[in-house]
């Protein structure tokens, strides 16, 4: 834990006691801050109160002498409407900010933060990055919106790279965040309940590239048309220096990757880095964004380029992201919960030929419609939660569907037809294209009932067609 010495004596509040905001607590305690604490939820006041919190509803607490209120990222700062309590801190002025804001005023230079954002692949290249630095012998500290809260990280050593994702919300509540390398992967439609528009969703992704060092590095995906305008606006801009990186184009400067092949044309000329299919847990086109990114983000920092090939051919993967959760007879499970929105599905929905799709939950905006030359992949369709209606409705007279209602239902049909489908290698994808919390805590909880579906279904085996 990172203990916030910066408020050591101060009064400061933290509202929001999930991950961070606990995070948070903790770290002020230990910096020897006075913490005014409050949640909706009892059982999070009572931890909170359990590391020494003071636990008072905001409008009890003392504003005259408050320093900070420590925001949630799950709570409004602005879209659709600012929660009451940033109303009132705004009023008195007292500042909003989020752990991220404490962690950058503590660490403030003591050790590199490489920081990744963007609307899809963040929690890959995160993880990817921590990986390849901990092969070349860092210790790399990852977290932020991703595993632990960054006030649980270790304190830096001599070898310490702090490894950050962060959301748009985590960006609004960090100004004083000042990466060394910043990461942006691609913008599409997501999240625009809290952000407004498009280009306001852009504008905050594009500041955490705006706060990099100008001695530093910024990385930026440039497939897409809004990071592209983006990357055009920074390079040769005097600040940081900007890499743009590319799956599909070859780039004069850059990183880039054709035909599975890596490249790095930083330097003279391009080289040839390695063939990505040896790296098992980063299949598709999308996964190679994600390692190109990962290589070019620590590249200021690992040298050993044996090093860095071989971690990236060995990554583990993550859970909820195209994870392979086993076969039974030639049907493939396919768990891709983290899927959230039609971007990310569609990514998924590309890789296999013939597939027993699993979607729906709680709809996007937009829906389904932009997935449309993936349905001649799918074989049938399997809908569940709120947003199965509208799902049927967008894919009725073009691909066959079945609102199944329940996850375990729909692994159980789409698990028989798969097996009695004359398709050699058929794949059960649950790659919903939607969010989760109609029916479950979050995304994790979606994949591991799948999982567990899956589980399940092997103790109760589907017979063949004979
Ligand atoms: P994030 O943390 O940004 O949500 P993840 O790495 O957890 O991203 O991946 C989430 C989902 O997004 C994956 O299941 C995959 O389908 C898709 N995805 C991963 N990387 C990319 C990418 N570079 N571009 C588009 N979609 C991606």
């Amino acid at each position: 834990m990172i203990a916030a010495r910066t408020y050591a004596n101060a009064d400061v509040a933290v509202f929001g006691l999930a991950r961070t905001g606990m995070g948070a607590v903790k770290a002020l305690r230990a910096g020897g801050a006075k913490v005014y604490a409050w949640d909706d939820n009892e059982e999070q006041r009572r931890l909170a109160a359990a590391e020494g919190a003071t636990i008072l509803h905001w409008p009890e607490w003392p504003w005259d002498t408050l320093k900070s209120v420590v925001l949630s990222p799950g709570i409004p700062l602005t879209h659709p409407r600012p929660h009451a309590v940033v109303d009132q801190a705004r009023y008195v002025g007292v500042e909003v900010i989020g752990d991220m804001e404490v962690f950058a005023r503590e660490i403030n230079g003591a050790a590199p933060v490489i920081a990744i954002t963007g609307t899809n692949g963040k929690s890959t290249t995160t993880a990817l990055i921590g990986h390849i630095l901990k092969g070349c012998g860092f210790d790399a500290q990852i977290g932020g919106n991703i595993g632990k809260a960054v006030l649980e990280l270790d304190p830096p050593n001599a070898r310490t790279i702090y490894v950050l994702e962060l959301s748009s919300y985590q960006i609004d509540l960090a100004p004083g965040l000042v990466p060394d390398v910043a990461v942006l992967s691609n913008i599409t439609p997501d999240h625009l309940d809290r952000h407004g528009t498009l280009e306001n969703y852009a504008a905050v992704k594009t500041r955490l590239l705006e706060q990099t060092s100008k001695t530093g590095q910024i990385a930026i995906g440039v497939d897409d048309a809004l990071t592209k305008g983006i990357f055009t606006r920074h390079a040769g801009n005097g600040g940081p220096a900007a890499v743009p990186v590319s799956v599909g184009k070859v780039l004069g400067r850059g990183v880039f990757v054709v035909d599975g092949t890596l490249y790095d044309a930083q330097g003279q000329r391009a080289a040839k880095v390695m063939d990505l299919a040896t790296a098992q847990t980063l299949p598709g086109p999308h996964n190679w964004q994600n390692a190109a990114l990962a290589y070019a983000a620590t590249r200021p920092y690992a040298k050993d380029a044996r090093r860095v090939v071989e971690a990236i051919a060995d990554f583990p993967g993550l859970a909820h992201r195209m994870e392979d959760v086993g076969r039974i007879g030639k049907v493939r499970f396919v768990n891709d919960s983290k899927a959230t929105n039609a971007d990310a599905a569609a990514k998924a929905l590309g890789c296999y030929p013939d597939i027993f799709w699993i979607a729906g939950g709680k709809a996007k905006v937009g829906g389904i419609e932009g997935l449309a030359s993936f349905f001649p992949r799918i074989r049938k369709a399997y809908l569940i939660g709120d947003a199965a209606a509208q799902f049927a409705a967008t894919l009725a007279g073009k691909v066959d569907t079945e609102v199944t209602g329940t996850l375990a239902a729909a692994v159980r049909a789409a698990a028989t037809d798969a097996t009695l489908d004359a398709a050699p290698a058929p794949v059960v994808l649950l790659s919903p294209a939607c969010a989760s919390f109609d029916q479950f805590k979050d995304f994790e909880a979606r994949g591991d009932a799948f999982r567990a579906a899956v589980a399940a279904l092997k103790d109760q085996p589907i017979r063949e067609a004979s």
